[in-house]
C-alpha cells in the first residue's frame, strides 16, 4: 500500500468536515461531506480528490495551491493571511497555520485509528526497516506505512494524516538531525512498538559525541503508548544506555535484537549470498527461518528488529518471515543495473542515496561478497561522507581496511583524499576533487565483468554520476 492511505472498507480517508473539525479551520466553497481520497503537499504528484496542504518548505505551498486545484484537489488547506492572493472560487479549508493543521490532521488520524503502530528510528536502516515492516505486517493484515523517507517535521504528520481508519497496522519512520526533534514526532505517532535500528556517528557535526546521538534517538520512548515495547540493537555499544532510558521512561518491555546471546530476537545462523540472505532466528522464543531479498549482514540485523517488532505488534511471525523474501532495494540503496562497457557487461550497484561510516562499511562488505566474471574487478566508487564535523578526515581514512577489500577504489571529494592516500598503491584507481571530474577517469577504466558500487553522501553528487554512467553505457 502506498502513502495515499486508501482504507480497506472503501471509506474515504477524510471528508472536508472531518478535516475542518480536526484542524479548527473554516471551509469555503466545498461540500462538507465530499470524499477526500488522499493527502498531498506536492501539486506535481497530487491525485484528483486529494486534500492539498500548502505548507512552506523550500518553496511556499501557497504558490502552488491554484495548480493543485487545477489538478483536481478536493480542497486546499491554506493560511487565512494568504487567502486574498488565491482564486476566490478555489475550494479551501482556511486555517491559521498550515503546518500546524497538518499536524492536527495527523493527530486526528492517529486518534481515530485502531491500528497497531510501529515507529522506527536509528542512525541507519530506518527506511529499509520500515519497508521490511510494511511487507512483514502487510502479510498479516492491511498496513499503512510512511512513503519514501518521509521522516521529518512535515513527513511524519503527512504520513500520519494518510493513515486510513480501517488498517490493522501503521509503520512510521522518525528521523532527526538535531536533539529535540524525535520527541514531538513520537508524541504525534504514539507507537505501540518503537524500534531503534542502531546508533552511529551520523550527523555527528550537530552533536558533542555519539552518546548524545543515542540520547536523541531515545526521545522516541517518550511517545510510546502505555504498555508498549521497545526493540533495541543488542550488539550496539549504546544498548545499555538506551535500555536505561527506556526503563526511565516507564517502558516495561525492552527487547534486544542481534547476535549476542543476551538478545531476545537472536540470530542462530545465517548464510549470506550475493543478492539475499537466509537465516534462522529465535524471536522471543519462536524459531523462524527466513530469506531476505537484500544482501548483507546489516540487512539481516534489520530483519531481526522487523520480526521482533512484528511479533510484539501481534502479527503472525511465520507470515512475516515469508514476506521478507520479496524485500527489494529502495531507490539509490543497492539498486542493480547492467552497463554495456568495453568487452562486455559491468554490474552497477547504485548506493548513491546517502552515506555515513556505518552504511559505507556495510556497502563495501556487500561489494566484497559480490562475484565478478572473467577478468572483472570489484570497484568501489566513493564520494565524501558529509556532516561528520572535525572527525571527518579520520573517519574517511578509517575506511581503508574495508575499502581495500575492493580491487580498485575511485574516490571524489576533499575528505575522500584522506582515504585515497591511506590505500595501498595497487588499490588506488583515481581521486578527483568532485564527482563530475571523476566520471571520465572512471569511465575509461571500466571493462566487462567489473562490479562497481557507487556510494557517497547526497551532497557529494554521486547520484548524477550514476545517471551519467547509465546514459553513457
Ligand atoms: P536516511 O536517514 O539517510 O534516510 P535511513 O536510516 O533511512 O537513512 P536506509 O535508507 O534504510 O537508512 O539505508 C541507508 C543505507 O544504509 C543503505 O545503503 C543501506 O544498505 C545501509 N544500511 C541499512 N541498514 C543498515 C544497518 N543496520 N547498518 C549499516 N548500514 C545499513
Amino acid at each position: 500500500m502506498d502513502g495515499q492511505g486508501k482504507g480497506v472498507d472503501g471509506a474515504p480517508l477524510w471528508t472536508p468536515l472531518a478535516l475542518a473539525q480536526a484542524t479548527g479551520g473554516t471551509l469555503r466553497g466545498v461540500a462538507p461531506d465530499a470524499a477526500i481520497g488522499g493527502v498531498s503537499i506536492d501539486s506535481r504528484t497530487l491525485q484528483p480528490g486529494d486534500a492539498f496542504f500548502a505548507i512552506t518548505g523550500e518553496r511556499d505551498g501557497h504558490d502552488f495551491a491554484a495548480a493543485a486545484a487545477g489538478r483536481g484537489a478536493a480542497l486546499c488547506v491554506v493560511a487565512a493571511a494568504r487567502l486574498g492572493e488565491l482564486p476566490a472560487d478555489m475550494p479551501a479549508l482556511v486555517v491559521e497555520d498550515v503546518l500546524k493543521a497538518l499536524e492536527d490532521a495527523g493527530r486526528a488520524a492517529r486518534a481515530r485509528s485502531g491500528a497497531r503502530i510501529v515507529a522506527v528510528t536509528g542512525s541507519v536502516g530506518k527506511t529499509t526497516t520500515k519497508e521490511a515492516l510494511l511487507l512483514a505486517l502487510g502479510a498479516d493484515g492491511p498496513t499503512h506505512a510512511s512513503a519514501a523517507s518521509y521522516n521529518n517535521h512535515w513527513g511524519v504528520p503527512l504520513s500520519l494524516a494518510r493513515l486510513p481508519a480501517s488498517v490493522a497496522y501503521g509503520v512510521f519512520e522518525l528521523g532527526m538531525n538535531h536533539p529535540g526533534e524525535i520527541a514531538p514526532l513520537s508524541a504525534m505517532v504514539r507507537p505501540h512498538v518503537a524500534v531503534i535500528t542502531t546508533v552511529e556517528p551520523v550527523h555527528i557535526a550537530q552533536f558533542p559525541n555519539v552518546e548524545a546521538i543515542a540520547d536523541a534517538k531515545a526521545e522516541i520512548f517518550t511517545g510510546v503508548e502505555p504498555g508498549g515495547a521497545v526493540v533495541l540493537n543488542r550488539d550496539n555499544p549504546h544498548f545499555d544506555r538506551l535500555a536505561a532510558a527506556a526503563r526511565a521512561a516507564g517502558i516495561g518491555t525492552i527487547i534486544g535484537f542481534g547476535q549476542s546471546v543476551a538478545a531476545q530476537a537472536r540470530l542462530l545462523s545465517v548464510a549470506l549470498q550475493p543478492q539475499s540472505s537466509t537465516a534462522l532466528a529465535d524471536i522471543l522464543g519462536e524459531t523462524v527461518s527466513f530469506k531476505i531479498g537484500l544482501p548483507g549482514r546489516h540487512i539481516v540485523q534489520n530483519a531481526l528488529a522487523v520480526l521482533a517488532a512484528a511479533k510484539l505488534a501481534g502479527a503472525d511471525l511465520c507470515l512475516a518471515g515469508l514476506a521478507l523474501a520479496s524485500l527489494g532495494p529502495p531507490p539509490g540503496r543497492g539498486v542493480r543495473t547492467a552497463l554495456a562497457v568495453k568487452g562486455g557487461a559491468a554490474l552497477l550497484i547504485d548506493e548513491s542515496y546517502n552515506a555515513n561510516p556505518a552504511s559505507m562499511r556495510a556497502a563495501l562488505a556487500v561489494l566484497a561478497g559480490t562475484p565478478v566474471e572473467g577478468r572483472g574487478r570489484r570497484i568501489a566508487v566513493l564520494g565524501d561522507m558529509l556532516e561528520l564535523g572535525p572527525t571527518g578526515e579520520e573517519l574517511h581514512r578509517g575506511l581503508a581496511p574495508e575499502a581495500g577489500r575492493a580491487d580498485l577504489v575511485f574516490s571524489a571529494g576533499p575528505l575522500m583524499r584522506a582515504l585515497h592516500e591511506a590505500l595501498p598503491e595497487n588499490r588506488r584507481g583515481a581521486w578527483a576533487p568532485d564527482a563530475a571530474t571523476l566520471l571520465p577517469l572512471l569511465a575509461e577504466r571500466l571493462r566487462g565483468g567489473d562490479v562497481l558500487m557507487v556510494k557517497g553522501s547526497n551532497g557529494s553528487r554521486m547520484g548524477p554520476l550514476v545517471r551519467a554512467l547509465a546514459e553513457r553505457f
